[in-house]
């Protein structure tokens, strides 16, 4: 989808707003079994002293999968990005910006970066979630399994350390 900023690369304080969405069915993450809403795209693109500055809010719905106990859970995705707009290359720039296209900017290509980015690799389906056991695939966060007995000799000697200690 392309974004027409032609009315206002040569007037500084010229604003473009834009509202749209974007599918997202050809992303994929690992994080992510499927997003539920198409990517909502909000904001405006600035010239701010002649330099176009976009701002956005990016939302969507979708269904995560626990990256410890693999279990499916709804997240609700909300990032603000912030992109440099330029009508050629600068390379004597640090600065990270987007080529203009004839005046148009590519907002598939801005706000999936942003995606990408900011994606986290990995989602948990609540803070601390205690995962599966590693020997018989239980789900501790319903309980201690029957493996307790045997469990990971590392733990076993941090265990008799601590008890040395008392
Ligand atoms: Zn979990
Ligand atoms: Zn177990």
């Amino acid at each position: 989808m392309m974004l027409d900023l032609r009315e206002i690369i040569n007037v500084p304080g010229g604003k473009v707003p834009f509202d749209m969405e974007m599918d997202l069915s050809q992303l994929h993450f690992d994080s992510v079994k499927e997003f539920l809403t198409p990517l909502h795209v909000e904001g405006e693109v600035v010239n701010r002293a002649g330099v176009l500055v976009l701002e956005a809010h990016l939302s969507a719905d979708m269904t995560c999968v626990c990256a410890r106990c693999l279990k499916e859970f709804p997240k609700h995705l909300a990032l603000r990005t912030y992109a440099f707009l330029a009508q050629e290359l600068q390379d004597e720039d640090n600065v990270d910006y987007y080529l203009l296209d004839n005046g148009f900017a590519d907002m598939w290509e801005i706000a999936g970066t942003a995606l990408v980015l900011n994606m986290d690799q990995r989602q948990l389906c609540k803070p601390g979630c205690k995962g599966l056991c590693p020997k018989c695939g239980k789900d501790l966060n319903e309980g201690p399994c029957d493996c307790g007995e045997d469990r990971d000799p590392r733990l076993a000697v941090l265990g008799q350390l601590l008890e040395k200690d008392e």
